[in-house]
């Protein structure tokens, strides 16, 4: 697939790390399809992270995501998914491989500074979550709505 979705996390925002982190991006070769920074509330949080609602670590999750504003991206390359993931290295910042965005910039595994969707139907999914298709627009300025 050619789209994901990304997050800059509130703890990467509040610790100043937004410039560094979409110049990784950028570096990598991931062209910005949209991008705003937002805040969630707690319904729309559980929404957006229903799948995770069974974990343990549920509540914490919500309440890390609803703590101050991220940054919504949505981001194109071939092969999207698999590289963004590889960019931003493992959930845990202690296991990220050197160089990738949570060694960098995470602290644990709760706040770990970026997400980035695990499938292509994933990633549609949360792109059009957090963005009206008419703010999306294709490298040949298609309208992905
Ligand atoms: N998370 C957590 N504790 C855990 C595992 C995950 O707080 O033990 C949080 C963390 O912010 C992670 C998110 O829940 O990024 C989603 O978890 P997932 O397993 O999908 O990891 P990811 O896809 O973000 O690497
Ligand atoms: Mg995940």
């Amino acid at each position: 697939g050619k789209i994901t979705f990304s997050m800059i996390k509130p703890d990467a925002v509040a610790n100043g790390h937004t410039g560094a982190i979409l110049k990784m991006i950028n570096d990598a070769g991931f062209r910005i399809v949209a991008m705003k920074q937002a805040r969630m509330g707690a319904i729309q949080a559980a929404k957006f992270y229903e799948i995770h609602k069974e974990r343990s670590f549920f509540q914490e999750l919500i309440d890390f995501m609803t703590s101050g504003p991220f940054v919504a991206l949505v981001l194109e390359k071939d092969n999207a998914v698999e590289d963004f993931r590889k960019l931003i290295g493992a959930t845990d910042p202690q296991k990220a491989a050197p160089g990738t965005i949570r060694n960098l910039f995470a602290k644990n595994i709760d706040a770990n500074a970026v997400h980035g969707s695990d499938s292509d139907a994933n990633a549609i999914r949360e792109a059009s979550f957090h963005f009206a298709g008419l703010e999306m627009f294709d490298k040949d300025g298609n309208c992905m709505g």
